[in-house]
């Protein structure tokens, strides 16, 4: 496969379209470059959400121990100290978040799609994620709020987290003729060795 051709997996959460950020999301991807392959809104099952956090063998203990090391990184005791039991609970709440309303689906395609868009997107507690990310600029959240609440951590965004995680993902979410092969008139100035027929 050839590098400008790499895919991911966007998801704007339930609370992304309920603040009106859709279009404000999209436009963060769209203008660096990345191209749209495939867009719909759908209402998940619950099922579908933990099939999803599953297609990563790895996501329960990564996930785990990055809440604990972020509640230790601040001075401050995590819920528990086994990474399988705070990502158990994570998952629970995560069903009933990305289920709460509509989403948006879409693959965006284009070199190191993957790491671009993590890194458009912004670490996952919106307390730490990083100013110009789209978490870093339009939510509050901590892992202590939403904890202490009992709910998800609040972040807009599900993006993939790995190329690997991005094509179990899609397969998931979009049939094969959802996700549509087609150019960008702009490839040519991303992607062309040679700049020619610019000038007349
Ligand atoms: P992501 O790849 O940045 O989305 O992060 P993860 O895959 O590790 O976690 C999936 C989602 O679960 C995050 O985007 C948050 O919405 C939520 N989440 C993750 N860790 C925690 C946690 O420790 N506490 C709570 N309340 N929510 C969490
Ligand atoms: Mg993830």
């Amino acid at each position: 496969m050839k590098t400008k051709e790499e895919k991911t997996l966007v998801i704007v959460k339930p609370d992304g379209i309920q603040r009106s950020l859709i279009g404000e999301i999209i436009k963060r991807y769209e203008r660096v470059g990345l191209k749209l392959a495939a867009l719909k809104m759908v209402v998940s099952t619950e099922e579908l959400i933990e099939k999803h956090y599953s297609s990563d063998s790895n996501w329960r203990i990564k996930n785990g121990e990055k809440s604990i090391k972020s509640y230790r990184d601040k001075g401050l005791k995590p819920p528990t100290e086994d990474p399988m039991e705070m990502s158990g609970i994570t998952l629970e709440k995560l069903k009933k978040y990305m289920s709460s309303g509509p989403v948006i689906c879409m693959v965006w395609q284009g070199a190191h799609a993957v790491e671009i868009v993590r890194k458009i997107t912004g670490g996952t507690e919106p307390l730490t994620s990083d100013v110009g990310t789209i978490r870093g600029d339009f939510v509050l959240d901590s892992y202590q709020i939403s904890d202490t609440d009992g709910r998800a951590v609040r972040n807009l965004i599900h993006a993939s987290g790995s190329i690997e995680e991005a094509n179990k993902e899609i397969a998931l979410w979009f049939s094969k003729e959802e996700t549509l092969c087609y150019s960008l008139v702009q490839e040519k100035i991303l992607y062309d060795i040679n700049l020619d027929g610019i000038l007349e």
